[in-house]
């Protein structure tokens, strides 16, 4: 029997593995796939942006009203610990101008396998194709087994992207009472767009502010097919899920005097739409999107052009988000990351219910539980075996 059993290989259960592993004990993690980390190899397709470089008082600010136990975890393994971390493997990291952190080559597998290759070399052992089905119970090829051991840390992640392994179905493993509903977070929107916008799709508007209720940030999004999606969207996602409705200002640096100052001045015999595209510059996408959603223009645009209503309908189905709010409510751990319920197991990474916007803060926050639910456990094992010296 192993000391230390993790479940599921995502950057959280496999932080937690080394931990535990450093800490002396041994360790098996078991994964439900036929290979580990496909969500963190997913994120590297977009470059893994795996933090943000930015002081930790307004690092801990995206994370929507804190927990205590979350806050303390990325206090002691924040933004620089996780560069460092990356470094300490290999991995050459470069800060971006929004100060978004990437490793230079700008995918995951590099430093996925110069993790495994750490864990391997501390002797952790990794059992894929192991699907927990809960209590000791595990879902194999060969069929069921039972694998039980003094201290479990539970690394499941959240309830999106089930076909990388996070399908959240964890959570009919626990007690009902200890988890939030999971909903949707940093997910696009369903538009239903007449057929004149269908040569924009995959096109980015660019340099635009979005307004959802308090929220309110400068960036750009992406028109598709079947809606809006992108940064831009996913950062003021939890107040368009929340209810509030998604409002452009398509060109944020004019004021509406200075636009109809521009457009006074413009050749009269043009179009409204000639004089916004040569008086304004408004580029042919973001022109498209007022003609869609502002139809019939007024003949004093200015105003709709700083406050463009986008009729949202609704968020895009829950498996496509990039992560999801919701899962094993904090009340039920200890400041440890153990289930108080059910000492000797804790919990780390996305299954746990916060919430926070992309830009690395969601793979931060996954590391930094993980670390801290393995130093939790070895202490943990070491309590038991100081308690009871014949078990070691
Ligand atoms: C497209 C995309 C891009 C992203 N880009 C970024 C980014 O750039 N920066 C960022 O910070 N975040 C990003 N994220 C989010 C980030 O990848 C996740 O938040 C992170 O991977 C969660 O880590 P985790 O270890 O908690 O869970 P996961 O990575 O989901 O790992 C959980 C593991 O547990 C296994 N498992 C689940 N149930 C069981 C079971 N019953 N038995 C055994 N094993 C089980 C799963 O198979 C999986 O391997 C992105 C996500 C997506 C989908």
């Amino acid at each position: 029997m192993a000391d230390a059993l993790v479940i599921g290989a995502g950057p959280a259960g496999l932080m937690a593995a080394g931990e535990l592993a450093r800490a002396g004990y041994d360790v098996t993690v078991c994964e439900a796939k036929p290979s580990v980390g496909r969500k963190f190899l997913m994120a590297g397709k977009s470059g893994l942006n795996l933090t943000k470089n930015e002081p930790l008082d307004p690092f801990l600010a995206n994370y929507l009203d804190c927990p205590p136990v979350l806050e303390s975890a990325l206090r002691s393994f924040g933004p620089q610990e996780a560069i460092n971390w990356a470094e300490s493997l290999g991995q050459a990291m470069f800060t971006g101008s929004s100060g978004r952190v990437f490793p230079t080559v700008m995918k995951a597998s590099p430093l996925l396998r110069a993790w495994l290759a750490e864990l391997d070399k501390l002797g952790v052992t990794i059992l894929t194709r192991h699907c927990w089905i809960g209590g000791s119970f595990f879902d194999t090829p060969q069929g069921q087994t039972s694998i039980d051991a003094p201290a479990t840390v539970m690394a499941c992640g959240g309830a999106s992207w089930a076909r990388l392994g996070s399908d959240g179905a964890w959570a009919s493993h626990l007690d009902a009472g200890q988890i939030a509903p999971f909903k949707p977070a940093n997910m696009g929107f369903l538009v239903d767009w007449s057929p004149h916008m269908a040569k924009h799709f995959g096109q980015p508007v660019k340099a635009v502010i979005l307004k959802a209720g308090n929220a309110q940030i400068q960036a750009e999004f992406v028109l598709s097919a079947k809606g809006v999606e992108g940064g831009g969207i996913y950062a003021v996602s939890r107040e368009l899920r929340e209810g509030a409705a998604l409002t452009l200002d398509l060109l944020p640096d004019l004021t509406e005097d200075q636009i109809r100052a521009k457009l006074a001045k413009s050749n009269r015999k043009d179009s409204l739409s000639n004089k916004l595209r040569k008086a304004l510059k408004l580029d042919p996408v973001k022109l498209a999107l007022l003609n869609e959603c502002a139809r019939p223009l007024p003949d004093d645009p200015s105003h709709i052009l700083k406050n463009l209503p986008v009729p949202l309908q609704g968020p895009r189905p829950m498996d496509e988000a990039i992560s999801t709010a919701g899962g094993l409510r904090f009340e039920a751990l200890d400041d440890g990351l153990m289930l108080k319920a059910r000492p000797g197991w804790f919990a780390a990474g996305e299954m746990l219910d916060w919430e926070a916007p992309t830009g690395g803060y969601l793979l931060t926050a996954c590391l930094a539980t993980g670390k801290l639910a393995g130093r939790s456990a070895a202490a943990y094992l070491l309590d038991l075996k100081n308690r009871s010296p014949s078990r070691a």
